[in-house]
């Protein structure tokens, strides 16, 4: 008798969609995938919906206590659990509200409409639940999904980098944005986009979430003896960073 395909689902928190959209179109590049895992949720697709799957990717992040409940159900029927992108990884962009008192957030949007909104401080689904993997970038690597696709069908993980952007610059026979004096938070980001943006000019923001022990003090003296202006440096760590470097502050914002 043929072996059932493992049973695949996918559920969107807060986010953009992006990462989905990435999935889809990996899906029409990669049309194997289809006879490899039988996909049974996917809002962005389709419209069954089902309680039963093997593996649950889940885009966008924690933002409303009521999330927390449905994070939970979804972690009790699913075997494995994947964060699929920056805002399920590390809250993503989402986590510069983070920095704010959320009420005052709040007011600023939907004014005197703000009591009839839930909104709370954003977290990556990781303080919610247990994950078993994640996929990170924003969007995230469409050949890094496959490959996570293939490890889960066989039984494995997926592997991810855990070392820095650098090594893939390097790897590209760039030339050093910082030593030019440009911002790039390259030595503490986690590899496996090929350095894209360096390749293009453009200084790496972090979006793949940091190398573990990434090493700030060094990377804050590299900015000041390049002359990188230390506001730049600032921005550029609470774009995708503000969760991962400033838990604590998130704490003080939610109990004033
Ligand atoms: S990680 Fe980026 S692309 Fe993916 S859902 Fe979040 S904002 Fe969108
Ligand atoms: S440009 Fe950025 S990623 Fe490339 S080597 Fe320099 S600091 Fe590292
Ligand atoms: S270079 Fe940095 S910001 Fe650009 S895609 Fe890679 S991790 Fe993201």
């Amino acid at each position: 008798m043929k072996k059932p395909l493992p049973k695949v689902a996918f559920f969107d928190f807060t986010g953009c969609e992006g990462c989905q959209l990435t999935v889809l179109d990996a899906l029409q590049t990669h049309p194997d995938l289809l006879s490899a895992v039988e996909i049974v949720e996917f809002r962005e697709a389709m419209s069954e919906k089902t309680d039963a799957y093997d593996v649950a990717f889940i885009e966008g992040s924690c933002t409303r206590v009521s999330d927390e409940t449905r994070l939970r159900c979804i972690r009790e029927r699913s075997k494995i659990v994947v964060a699929l992108g920056a805002c399920a990884h590390t809250g993503g962009v989402n986590a510069m509200r983070n920095n704010h008192i959320i009420d005052d957030l709040k007011r600023v949007v939907y004014e005197e409409a703000s009591d009839h909104f839930e909104a709370h401080h954003t977290r990556p689904i990781s303080e919610v639940i247990l994950i078993d993997a994640f996929i990170p970038g924003c969007p995230i690597d469409r050949g890094e999904f496959v490959q996570a696709i293939k490890a889960l069908c066989m039984g494995t993980m997926p592997v991810i980098p855990d070392y820095p952007i650098c090594l893939e610059c390097k790897l590209h026979e760039n030339a050093c944005l910082l030593q030019q004096g440009k911002a790039c938070l390259g030595p503490i980001t986690r590899a496996g986009c090929g350095a894209l943006c360096p390749s293009l000019g453009i200084g790496c923001e972090g979006c793949r979430g940091t190398i573990p022990n990434p090493n700030l003090e060094a990377l804050e003296m590299i900015f000041s003896e390049k002359h990188c202006a230390p506001h730049e440096l600032r921005s550029m760590l609470s774009l995708f960073l503000t969760h991962t470097l400033n838990p604590k502050e998130v704490l003080a914002h939610e109990s004033s």
